[in-house]
């Protein structure tokens, strides 16, 4: 079977800050109640203008499911790894709850789950994106924030967009080369 390489691309100009995601996330993951406890999370940028014309940006974000992962390098049971399709998964039976993981992570895209004693991040939702579906975030967001795609596909939406659209990625600077492009 062909490998795929599975990206997010997000058009942020398009998010209202409504927080669906995030919802849809917890539920979907069964992600324990806490403030601390998130896979994916809505970033606020300053405000803009001068009241009352004022205006707010807003960037969506989660594990960026690197395509170099200090996460993974620094993980001492083999616990975090990475899936054929570029996906960072963590194995909770060999996750020991140590987590370097969470401190080499530049992004804060890990948390630990008291309820599993493992480490917990945003997998692509996994379950069902094997099934045809696709990610709860993705399903959820009311204005299309999300794409959600692979990138060894030509013709596939994530693949057309980042041909069309200039982009980036958060914190180039610590050469993980991410799999989230962000539209600008
Ligand atoms: Fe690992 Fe963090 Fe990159 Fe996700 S964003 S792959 S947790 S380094
Ligand atoms: Fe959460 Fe799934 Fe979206 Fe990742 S892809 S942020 S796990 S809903
Ligand atoms: Fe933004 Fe979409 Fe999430 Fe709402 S669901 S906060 S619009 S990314």
């Amino acid at each position: 079977m062909k490998t795929k390489r599975f990206a997010m691309v997000l058009d942020s100009s398009k998010c209202i800050d409504c927080k669906a995601c995030t919802v849809a996330c917890k539920i979907e993951n069964k992600v324990p109640m806490g403030q601390d406890n998130y896979r994916n999370w809505v970033a606020e940028g300053p405000l803009r203008g001068k009241f009352p014309d004022l205006g707010q940006s807003f960037q969506p974000g989660q594990c960026m499911q690197c395509a170099n992962t200090p996460c993974d390098q620094v993980c001492p049971t083999g616990a975090t790894r990475v899936n054929r399709d570029g996906i960072v998964l963590v194995d909770d039976h060999k996750c020991i709850g140590c987590k370097y993981c969470i401190t080499a992570c530049p992004y804060n895209a890990r948390y630990y789950n008291e309820v599993t004693g493992a480490v917990d991040k945003c997998t692509f939702c996994v379950q069902r994106i094997y099934r045809g579906r696709q990610p709860a975030c993705v399903e959820t967001c009311p204005t299309k924030v999300r794409v959600f795609g692979d990138l060894n596909d030509r013709n596939s939406e994530v693949s057309r967009l980042l041909v069309k659209h200039a982009y980036k990625v958060e914190k180039p600077e610590m050469g993980t080369d991410p799999f989230l492009f962000y539209i600008i």
